[in-house]
């Protein structure tokens, strides 16, 4: 089974990640807990390449790239591999941020984009995807690690939150949209209930 969890800054995303982990190990199952952009060497250094200049600096194009490097990075030897051998594999964001801060937030054209990241993730879809929705007001005001991300206008994160939501109004059946102001003990909960039905794929 493969579950991506998605969302902008300051919506509880990689808490609700591990706290998912820790629940499905407890209940037995083989988990491997990842991330993007960063799940392998090569991602942590393409990260670093991304992350460490502000943003500007790099092209969008260039940036585009580095992220769907990360991923096919990420897929064949992280993803696949543990899938492969039974794994429950939870990633702590997805090609859905690709689309969301480099297509809709950075203006990448949506299809070009979209063939890149199939052909960089050799179409490698999750069974389900968990939206952690939170107004980026808030969501920013609470991420403060001061993040390069937080120079972008508002207008930027209003974006890339509309998308993630539009990603999940097409396909309600391997979406699931979490409100990033519940508390996380129900936040987990709902996210359990709904990953429950894929365990076994
Ligand atoms: O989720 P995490 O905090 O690890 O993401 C690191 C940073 O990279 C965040 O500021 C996030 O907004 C940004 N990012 C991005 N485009 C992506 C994925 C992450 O700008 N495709």
């Amino acid at each position: 089974v493969f579950i991506a969890l998605e969302g902008g800054e300051g919506g509880g995303k990689s808490t609700q990640a591990e706290r998912l982990a820790r629940t499905l190990r407890d209940r037995g199952h083989d988990v491997v807990l990842t991330r993007e952009p960063g799940g392998t060497d090569v991602g942590t250094a393409l990260r670093r390449i991304v992350l460490d200049h502000a943003t500007g600096e790099v092209s969008a194009r260039t940036e585009a790239l580095i992220y769907a490097a990360d991923k096919a990075e990420h897929v064949d030897t992280v993803v696949l591999p543990a899938l492969a051998a039974g794994s429950v594999v939870i990633t702590d964001r997805y090609v859905d941020s690709a689309l969301a801060y480099q297509g809709a937030g950075r203006s990448i054209d949506a299809q070009e984009l979209e063939q890149v990241l199939r052909w960089a993730t050799s179409d490698l879809r999750p069974h389900l995807t968990v939206v952690l929705d939170v107004d980026p007001r808030t969501g920013l005001s609470r991420a403060g690690d001061h993040d390069r991300i937080e120079a972008e206008p508002l207008a930027f994160h209003q974006r890339v939150r509309e998308h993630f939501l539009a990603l999940a109004a097409e396909d309600a059946q391997h979406y699931l949209v979490v409100p990033g102001d519940e508390q996380p003990d129900e936040q987990a909960e709902r996210i359990l209930a709904a990953v429950e039905p894929w365990l076994g794929q």
